[in-house]
């Protein structure tokens, strides 16, 4: 059960009414009552009345090692008293250096080259800023058109968003519409009936296929994908579907940039999920989130040298990527996401995800008995529980309102969830532990009956 809201929390939630949040709905400003998260550790978080809660979603998919960690904390705190900040533009950094190396080494075949970025978004934007000027460098300026799909986030810079296809969070908001082109969801539940997973693969495939050929190949610059699109409700596409999409990238010479701000860094077991997942060597590859462990901003870009040694090749006059940020391998950032390497490796992270993902996707397919779980999508330590109340009317507003129901409920259980349209989304922090996961399914399954049950005596 909750504790009571203490004056102090409410002090805090008055004086938030000036902290314009992400996604914030304008017209409600000044009537939010969010809840205040007040202290962390391992895999819980703690709001200010003193309620200790799972961290369903990890932060926001970042929270990879777990919160509270001494390691990054001192860390960070040594590199603020050694050098907090120098511009990168004029010298450089014993830990952007280092880190920087160290990344390229696990990054997957010759992503060898690191651009430190702020975060996520702005690793896509600089993704796709250098397609650009890949294209320019080499005397193809009209090759200048994205492709990216239906269901996917990148982030939320002018081009980034343009390139997601969260279609409800567009409303309002302009887009790049002439030189962006969204392909259909992969999602393998949108199937028609009857229709088999590799048919569903090979028609996935063809959509990206028929887009290049409409556009033309002279004119496509870049496919970018999510290996399992996360804020789209941990979307996994079809066995071979992302191997296959970046062989046609290779076939018609479009960049294939693998958008890894959330399954990098364990959330799939592995450092990097292209390669060692999905089999695939990407063009570019962007990440953020789990580098740091969401202590510290940080995102980075990493480029091939093929890409750089094509460049190269078209001339031997300068060619300034002129393009970076004044936080660009910031020290302090750096450091945190050195220590966070370290702790992947006393650890031993990874090897933690083998062993209790398997248990992980069990207990959470044991929902799939309940009767309004309409899927349930699990890779790693990632997942999406699908809702649907009226299984004539799936994706209804009454889903998302569902949903809503279920993460209060479950908050007073001791969980906090991230409902995603109508899909709750996990992403705990790696640090979990098999009964730690039983304690959240169990927690998630209580929420659902609740609100089913209410639902009944309450059919609104
Ligand atoms: N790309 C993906 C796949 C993401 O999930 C996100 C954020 O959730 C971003 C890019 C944007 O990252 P940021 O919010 O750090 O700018």
């Amino acid at each position: 059960m909750l504790k009571e809201i203490t004056e102090a929390t409410q002090s805090i939630q008055a004086k938030d009414q000036h902290f314009m949040h992400p996604w914030e709905d304008v017209t409600a400003i000044g009537t939010q009552a969010r809840t205040v998260i007040a202290k962390a550790d391992g895999i819980y978080i703690v709001d200010s009345d003193g309620n200790r809660l799972i961290d369903g979603p990890g932060g926001m998919w970042c929270v990879n090692v777990g919160h509270g960690r001494e390691e990054i904390v001192e860390a960070v705190a040594a590199q603020m008293r050694d050098l907090t900040y120098f511009s990168p533009w004029s010298a450089t950094a014993p830990p952007a250096a280092v880190l920087a190396e160290r990344l390229a080494n696990l990054a997957p075949g010759d992503l060898n080259n690191v651009f430190f970025t702020t975060g996520g978004s702005t690793a896509v934007d600089s993704a796709l800023r250098f397609a650009f000027f890949y294209n320019n460098c080499l005397g193809r300026p009209e090759k200048k058109h994205i492709i990216s799909r239906v269901g996917a986030y990148h982030g939320s810079t002018h081009l980034t968003a343009s390139c997601s296809g969260k279609m409800l969070e567009k409303a309002n908001m302009d887009m790049v519409e002439d030189t962006v082109h969204l392909i259909p969801n992969p999602n393998p539940a949108l199937r028609p009936s009857g229709m088999s997973l590799e048919e569903f693969c090979d028609r996935k495939v063809a959509d990206l296929e028929n887009k290049i050929l409409e556009l033309g190949p002279d004119k496509v610059a870049a496919f970018i994908a999510e290996p399992i699109l996360a804020s789209g409700g941990v979307i996994i596409p079809p066995e071979g579907y992302y191997r296959r999409c970046h062989d046609l990238c290779r076939k018609h010479d479009v960049l294939f940039i693998a958008d890894e701000v959330v399954t990098a860094f364990g959330r799939l077991g592995h450092y990097f999920a292209s390669k060692d997942v999905f089999g695939v060597e990407p063009d570019m590859l962007t990440t953020a989130k789990g580098l740091t462990s969401g202590y510290v901003p940080m995102g980075a870009l990493f480029i091939s040298d093929r890409l750089m040694a094509d460049i190269k090749a078209a001339g031997n006059e300068p060619k300034g990527f002129f393009s970076g940020f004044t936080y660009s391998g910031h020290p302090v950032a750096a450091a945190a996401a050195l220590a966070n390497l370290d702790i992947f490796e006393h650890d031993a992270l990874l090897d933690h995800v083998a062993k209790v993902a398997p248990h992980f996707e069990k207990r959470l397919r044991e929902l799939a008995d309940l009767p309004m779980v309409r899927d349930i999508r699990v890779n790693g330590l990632m997942a999406g529980v699908e809702c649907c109340l009226d299984p004539e009317k799936p994706d209804d507003e009454r889903d998302m309102n569902f949903l809503l129901e279920v993460d209060e409920i479950c908050q007073r259980n001791g969980l906090l969830l991230r409902p995603v349209y109508s899909s709750a989304v996990l992403s705990p922090p790696l640090t979990i532990t098999a009964a730690q996961i039983d304690a959240l399914v169990d927690i998630l399954k209580q929420g659902l009956e609740t609100a089913w049950e209410n639902r009944a005596t309450d059919p609104k």
